[in-house]
């Protein structure tokens, strides 16, 4: 054997044993893990005097401000409890717009001023703090005078214990805004999206007589997607390392083609994995619900029971920091990237979505009435209008240089985006819709409000996976999102464009009843015809990878943004401008600011790969096939001089070195083109990279994927996609 760093990971892989059982559910129970490191109601409880229980709740369920003697008390509880829990400091986490979580960490400790100290934590110091984030992106809103964003207190989203090996820190949620009070993070417009929307739907539940509802949520459930490979892998990759996906790499004998993965037996140590992460899961209150094996070789899938999009989100973050640390104790590394490997599935993450009110009532659940049906059709169709009217925002919401690998392959939802309904729901759209042409004479035909509908199917066989936005029996399944996404960012535009769907239909009845609500019915039945003909050219029930669909698109006039370059410039057109304005989740300062960062992060990334290439091709793969090149002259010129027929030899060497010469010319256009910089705009930089860049890059790896198939395996020296997939 020889020693390269790939044979060193496949010998230190072979020779690895692992503790397994770092959990044992036979002795630890579910019940008494789940919420441990939480300082979630009953603890609140417990710890508060009632006064200031009282108060605080009514601040995280209602949002009224808390004033500064509760906060101390509350401060002061979260301490104690934290410091039983080993806790030594506490931190202000926060969501910057790189995607991930910041935090900065402070302990309790104040001196007193006689040589000693003792742990402190005030309401002030709960409420506000002030890290210095002047090196998050900003998109230019924060200059430097103005350089100290804050973060603030966020009482939704519960704090928690983060163990570390010597003890503990508290954990505080927290939003980040600059002094000036703009939004530098993606929790903050994420709030702001769900009150317009609670606002908008109230309008309407009052229309239809609730007059309990205080605020109307709107919940999440995202099934995250991810690769678990053996960590000794990812040393010898400065690809997986560094971009967190695979630059190079030839596809495996084997593939996902004997369909033998998805469902199947999940290996030891992978479940062992899963099960300790589940349980650090549990303690911080993650309802962790199912696990599987997912298509692709090494692929799982985990998803919690959904929670309002605050909290879900926040779990999400939790969840992919979770998995990622507790892979470590494995020796194996989590990948979160959206296409890790060429040629086999891609991960991403199902936004399940939906509305609810404070008491729980699933507001896209049909019921048993005709009441309940006509209230679910009116949730049901301003979802529908929302996304044929803002198809373009769904798409950037879900754009980055890694998803652009994933959507329109055809194995992810294409970038069209359209709604599936399934034959049911269909129907009755098609139903309603009719009705306004052939009016009452038409008996057959249901009258909203007082037909009730069919049973629709939960969770159908018929499922439709291939559509990027999909009902699924009682909420709508966003499946564009990235796997390594925050999904605040999409979950912020959904809400919105709801809001304004569920506005301009409140608006149409109240007009039309004038506060009459016995004239309801017949203000819907006139109303919901014109916005489903309206709409209805998003729908689409049938196969979205197919090529008769981009065609139908086209003729429908549905956009296909292509890729992020082609998206971003959503973010800052007018439509997107008027929206957020309206309904104040982004100023337009702040969309700006976004739409710097997009084009900056995409090219960030693109060049990250590139020079990863560039070093990868000269340091590893070029010296790999010249000395293999060598070995195969140095053959024929021996079997030359030996007097033997060698004419095979020859064809073999010629055929290599036209490969390298091609891969070398590869590598010179590649790095000239990636040299060259755009002059202008990031937006310019950006469309550079997409335009000159990627090309090159493609062209390089294909050179250097023959060459992997071609060099002598004990000098190649990068692990190949058959042992990173396939030896756990
Ligand atoms: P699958 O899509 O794999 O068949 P389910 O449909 O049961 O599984 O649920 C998928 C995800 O959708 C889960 O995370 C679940 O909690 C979530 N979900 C279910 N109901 C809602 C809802 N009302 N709002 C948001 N998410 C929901
Ligand atoms: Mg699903």
């Amino acid at each position: 054997m020889g020693t390269n760093a790939r044979q060193q990971a496949i010998q230190a892989i072979a020779a690895a044993r692992h503790t397994l059982n770092n959990h044992d559910f036979r002795t630890e129970h579910l019940k008494d893990l789940f919420g441990a490191a939480v300082f979630h109601e009953e603890e609140q409880k417990a710890r508060l005097p009632k006064p200031v229980f009282k108060a605080l709740q009514k601040t995280i369920k209602l949002g009224v401000p808390l004033d500064s003697t509760v906060a101390d008390a509350v401060a002061s509880a979260m301490k104690d409890w934290a410091i039983e829990h080993g806790a030594t400091h506490y931190t202000h986490l926060f969501q910057p717009m790189t995607g991930l979580t910041a935090e900065k960490h402070d302990s309790f400790l104040s001196p007193t001023g006689t040589g000693r100290a003792i742990a402190e934590f005030s309401g002030k110091e709960l409420v506000k703090g002030e890290p210095d984030a002047s090196s998050f992106p900003s998109g230019g809103i924060r200059a430097t005078f103005e350089a100290r964003g804050y973060t603030g207190w966020d009482p939704t989203s519960p704090a928690y214990i983060r163990e570390t090996p010597n003890g503990a820190t508290l954990v505080i949620p927290t939003v980040f805004v600059s002094w000036t009070g703009e939004a530098l993070d993606k929790k903050t417009p994420l709030l702001r999206s769900m009150e317009a929307l609670s606002v908008q739907a109230l309008r309407i539940l009052r229309l239809f007589g609730n007059t309990e509802a205080k605020k109307v949520f709107t919940t999440v459930g995202p099934e995250q997607e991810y690769f678990l490979i053996d960590k000794n892998f990812l040393f010898a990759r400065p690809d997986l390392m560094n971009a967190g996906r695979t630059v190079f790499g030839a596809k495996p004998p084997k593939g996902q083609e004997l369909e033998d993965q998805y469902f199947g037996t999940i290996p030891e140590r992978v479940i062992a994995c899963m099960a300790d992460a589940e349980a650090e899961m549990f303690k911080l209150g993650i309802p962790v619900k199912t696990r599987h094996n997912e298509v692709a070789p090494s692929q799982y899938e985990i998803a919690p029971i959904f929670e309002d999009s605050n909290l879900a989100t926040d779990h999400n973050q939790l969840c992919m920091d979770v998995l990622r640390r507790t892979a470590e104790k494995y020796d194996l590394v989590c990948l979160m990237h959206e296409k890790p490997f060429a040629g086999i599935n891609g991960s991403g993450k199902h936004n399940n979505w939906s509305m609810s009110t404070d008491s729980g009532e699933n507001l896209l659940n049909p019921g048993d009435t005709p009441h309940d049906n006509a209230q679910f059709l009116v949730f049901c169709v301003a979802v529908i209008r929302a996304v044929a009217k803002y198809p373009e925002l769904l798409r950037v919401s879900v754009a980055s240089a890694g998803n652009d690998h994933r959507l329109g392959a055809n194995e992810a939802p294409p970038a069209i985006i359209s709604i599936f309904l399934g034959d049911q729901l269909q129907d009755v759209m098609e139903q309603l819709e009719a009705n306004a042409l052939k009016s009452t004479k038409q008996g057959g035909y249901m009258e909203v409000g007082v037909t009730v509908l069919p049973k629709l199917p939960k969770d159908a066989g018929d499922r439709n996976r291939t559509s990027p936005f999909a009902f699924t029996g009682n909420k709508f399944e966003f499946r564009a999102v990235g796997s390594s996404f925050s999904i605040a960012g999409p979950n912020t535009v959904l809400n919105t464009i709801v809001a304004e769907s569920l506005d301009f239909i409140a608006t149409a009845l109240e007009k039309a009843t004038g506060g009459d609500l016995s004239k309801l019915n017949k203000a819907l039945q006139d109303l919901m015809p014109g916005i489903l003909k309206e709409s209805k050219k998003v729908i689409f029930n049938g196969d979205g990878y197919s090529e008769e669909w981009h065609k139908e698109a086209e003729r429908r006039g549905l956009p296909n943004l292509k890729n992020t370059v082609d998206a971003i410039p959503t973010i800052i057109s007018k439509a997107s401008i008027d929206l957020f304005g309206k309904y104040k989740v982004f100023t337009e300062r702040e969309l700006q600011a976004r739409y710097t960062i997009f084009c900056e992060s995409y090219v960030k990334t693109v060049n990250i790969e590139a020079n990863l290439m560039v070093s990868m091709a000269k340091t590893m793969i070029l010296p790999a096939a010249v000395r293999y090149q060598g070995e195969v002259a140095t053959a024929v010129n021996a079997s030359k001089a030996a007097g033997v027929d060698c004419a095979a030899q020859l064809d073999h060497l010629k055929e290599l070195t036209t490969t390298l010469t091609t891969f070398q010319k590869a590598l010179a256009a590649l790095e000239k083109a990636h040299g060259h910089h755009a002059d202008g705009t990031p937006y310019d930089h950006a469309k550079h990279f997409r335009d000159h860049v990627l090309p090159k890059m493609v062209e390089l790896r294909t050179a250097a994927d023959t060459l992997e198939t071609m060099v002598a395996d004990d000098l190649w020296p990068l692990p190949t996609y058959r042992e990173m997939l396939f030896i756990k």
